[in-house]
């Protein structure tokens, strides 16, 4: 089975939550586990906080979220069209941030690589960034 979905929203952090819960609705229908989701659900919210922070910086623009179901796999893009990358590795390592003024801490990448299977960041300096992920949902037993 394949199904697709789109979500653009404002870069206001009210719509953490928003998004976070959006695609935990679109993934019901995979029959996942309460930790599935729960997962699901903080890696959305890291990369959507991420274009808040730090793509736009506090301006607010648009986010767009992809959401596929295909078969097993829940693949999720969230993409804004914000300030970029300049070295994706480098962000990408732990403890690693630009902004310690605004206490953060630099373990969002580490925690959506942790809860999905699969992370993959393209980010282009003035052009914005796109996390795509992946997780495969088992279907539970009824
Ligand atoms: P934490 O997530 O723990 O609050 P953090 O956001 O700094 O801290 P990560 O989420 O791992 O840590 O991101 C690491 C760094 O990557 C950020 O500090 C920022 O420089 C850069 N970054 C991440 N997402 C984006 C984005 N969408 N646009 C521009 N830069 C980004
Ligand atoms: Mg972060």
């Amino acid at each position: 089975m394949k199904n697709e979905m789109c979500l653009e929203f404002d870069s206001i952090s009210a719509n953490e939550a928003f998004a976070r819960v959006t695609v935990a609705a679109f993934m019901t229908q995979m029959n996942p586990s309460m930790e599935e989701v729960a997962d699901v659900k903080t890696a959305v919210s890291e990369a959507v906080t991420n274009a808040i922070i730090h793509g736009y910086g506090g301006e607010v623009h648009k986010i767009v979220i992809r959401g596929e179901i295909d078969g097993e796999w829940l693949c999720l893009e969230v993409k804004d069209r914000g300030v970029g990358i300049p070295d994706v590795e480098k962000a990408m390592e732990p403890l690693y941030t630009t902004r310690p003024e605004l206490e953060r801490s630099g373990m969002g990448f580490l925690f959506m690589e942790a809860f999905m299977d699969e992370v993959k960041v393209e980010s282009e300096p003035g052009k914005g960034t796109k996390v795509i992920m992946k997780k495969r949902i088992r279907q539970q037993e009824e």
